[in-house]
């Protein structure tokens, strides 16, 4: 099931989703992995080619992932350990262990149950079905979809709980765009060849899964409505603009864009408690929602529904469905060649409905006392290391300076776990019950945001899990986190020499710090505020410098004729790019005597450089590569290499690379 919170202003830093057993590194002094590296080839013409050459050629993808690469393998050794927990659980049974142990056990045995979930097969849909053809009217649609929105199923939008964004002590809620199945409202108006081949694969996808529910025909309905609903959706460069996703609205309001929705019994419907304000982050969405209702049919709605219902459900159905999902999300849109074994998507799902109670096993066994004093350590000097750069910044004013100051300093750091663990005693897990399992944790959660709405904003929770390989800033709370999962090698290794750390865990966070001050995370005050701190003439200096990095990434090739979207990625170029620079500098200073001593031929500078290259490593497929193109803010992987340190100075110097190789930019770009 697709979780309904929203959270698409946390700057995320995925670094991916991913199998096999970690190739023992050669051996080496820093702790570096020498047979990534590919030696014959000229850190000054291709850094990504020479950290990580060892890695294109011998690592090729596993048949049931569209991508691997470093990041990829650790998640697959943090899925290791919590399959162990998880198998561990699911025999310890009812008797004995504490009721969140049994929560996990039990969730997972029951994914894992494939005989029992494939002997039930469509019947388990038959009573959301049934609720479907009773809809005897347009007016009944509202409190339907309420339902379905509580168990899951995306139909027609989003809706969830989020800090105000210009009172961001307060939570509100939140209509956002929803109700499609392609990635982004721009796969239903593309008319190149390749987008017009992939709805007609999608097309033919709804009509398999619709078949599969006994519905002979409604493919190309459903495809009408969301090419309807996309109309007035906003595409992934625009959502960026804080400014274009956020309506504060009344209820009234709301009901005055969309008058054929009943909002007073969708509301009643999902247990919101008295709402007096919202946001509405796209009226012209909800406009155009409007149309969608009054110019369908009744019958074309639920053929509409049926399908989101079955497309939400399919993880957790019967074989017939699972196969046929992976077929167009796995195969067709990312390349995947072959269904991740079952534990691995099990562990998946557990992971997704009850993070916290399998996290907080996972960090029993992974995440010491001393990793996280030793994050600590690291996150405040880079943070000093950011306020010496903001002080000796030529291009901005003391004004603004000052003001720049004051939100670093309001920077909270989250690392590893939440202080304190989500409670899911109102959760009931059922052994031998998968979709009921994912529907009611579905709900659980759900119920959880809109029990948050028109309270103060509680910065303490999280929204990664522990065991995530992956870290984020949110705006408006003004606050770092870094999930243990990523804390591990070859990001963090206690044992490994600093510069490793420095380019591994020491970038990543360097990148989270610097999202408050990119084109985006700037918009927000230290209180989490969409906020103008910036004198007009900063803020044009900064726009002016923003721009190069958009104008360089714009002229890097992501796969095909697919070129990077410079204006898409320019949050995460920037963050990489400041982020990499202060965990440099603050490696050096942390330095000392040490200062000079080579190890592996590498000099300091040098296996920083090298440390932070090889945590980029990955192959991927070229059809997952035109899909992240189009709507990921992050940069491929080889691009976060070699953009990033060819406008370093210090990396030109730290490898002795002439003024003219291409690693070393004329025009270097630079904010932070
Ligand atoms: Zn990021």
């Amino acid at each position: 099931m697709k979780r309904v919170v929203i959270t698409f202003l946390a700057v995320v830093l995925p670094i991916a989703t991913v199998l096999a057993q970690t190739q023992p590194g050669a051996r080496s002094e820093s702790g570096l992995d020498l047979a990534l590296l590919d030696k014959g080839a000229d850190p000054c013409v291709d850094f990504y080619a020479y950290a990580c050459g060892g890695w294109t050629r011998n690592e090729p993808i596993p048949a049931d992932r569209a991508a691997w690469g470093v990041a990829e393998r650790l998640q697959e050794q943090n899925e290791t350990r919590l399959r162990t927990i998880l198998e561990a659980a699911a025999k310890t049974g009812a008797s004995g262990a504490d009721q969140e142990t049994r929560k996990i056990g039990d969730y997972y045995a029951s994914c894992m149950d494939e005989p029992a979930i494939n002997g039930r097969g469509a019947a388990v849909l038959d009573p959301a079905l049934k609720k479907i053809a009773a809809l005897s009217s347009v007016r009944g649609l509202a409190p339907l979809v309420a339902e379905f929105h509580t168990i899951g199923v995306g139909a027609f939008f989003s809706f969830g709980a989020e800090a105000d964004f210009k009172q961001a002590d307060v939570v509100r809620a939140i209509a956002d765009q929803g109700g499609l199945g392609l990635p982004d409202r721009d796969y239903y108006y593309r008319d190149d060849a390749k987008s017009v081949e992939l709805r007609k694969q999608y097309v033919e996808h709804v009509g398999r899964m619709l078949g599969l529910t006994g519905a002979k025909t409604g493919a190309d309905t459903v495809l009408k409505i969301e090419t309807a609903l996309a109309k007035d959706a906003l595409d992934a460069v625009h959502r960026r603009d804080p400014a274009a996703i956020y309506h504060r609205t009344t209820p009234a309001e709301l009901q005055a864009l969309t008058p054929s929705f009943d909002w007073t019994s969708y509301f009643k419907g999902i247990g919101a408690p008295p709402i007096d304000a919202l946001n509405v982050t796209e009226p012209d969405f909800f406009k155009g929602l409007n149309q969608v209702i009054t110019s369908t049919s009744l019958d074309d709605l639920k053929i509409y529904l049926r399908w989101h219902l079955v497309h939400s459900s399919a993880a957790v159905l019967s074989e017939p469905f699972v196969k046929e999902n992976f077929a167009f999300y796995g195969t067709t849109l990312t390349g995947a060649k072959e269904l991740r074994p079952r534990w691995k998507r099990c562990v998946q799902y557990t992971d997704g409905d009850l993070g916290e109670a399998l996290g907080k096993a996972f960090v029993k066994e992974a995440f010491g006392p001393a990793a996280k004093e030793d994050t600590l350590k690291m996150v405040r000097e880079l943070e000093t290391t950011l306020e010496d750069d903001i002080k000796g910044l030529s291009w901005m004013t003391d004004a603004t300076r000052a003001q720049a100051l004051v939100k670093l300093h309001a920077i909270a750091n989250k690392i590893g776990y939440p202080d304190k663990w989500r409670d899911y005693g109102a959760l009931q897990i059922v052994r031998g019950d998968a979709l009921g399992n994912s529907q009611r944790a579905n709900a659980f959660e759900f119920h959880r945001q809109m029990n948050r709405i028109g309270k103060p904003l509680d910065k303490s929770e999280w929204e990664m899990t522990p065991p995530t390989v992956n870290a984020y800033y949110n705006p408006l709370q003004n606050n770092v986190n870094f999930p243990a999962g990523i804390l591990q090698p070859p990001f963090y290794n206690p044992k490994a020499d600093a510069a490793l750390n420095y380019g591994g865990a020491g970038a990543v966070i360097g990148h989270e710090l610097t999202h408050g001050f990119d084109d985006q995370g700037r918009q927000f005050d230290a209180a989490g505020n969409l906020k103008d701190w910036w004198t007009e003439a900063d803020s044009k200096a900064f726009d002016q410098r923003a721009q190069c990095f958009v104008d360089q990434y714009s002229g890097f090739t992501a796969v095909d004729d697919v070129k990077v979207n410079g204006k898409l990625t320019l949050g995460e170029n920037a963050a990489d790019a400041g982020g990499t620079r202060i965990a440099l500098v603050a490696y050096l200073a942390s330095l000392g005597d040490q200062r000079g001593k080579t190890l592996d031929g590498f000099s300091p500078e040098q296996r920083f450089f090298v440390g932070y290259g090889q945590s980029w490593c990955q192959n991927i497929r070229p059809e997952r590569e035109r899909m992240l193109a189009q709507t990921n803010p992050h940069s491929p992987p080889r691009y976060r290499v070699n953009g990033v340190l060819s406008n370093m100075p210090e990396f030109a110097k730290a490898f002795s690379c002439k003024a003219d190789a291409p690693m070393v930019r004329a025009n270097a770009c630079r904010v932070w």
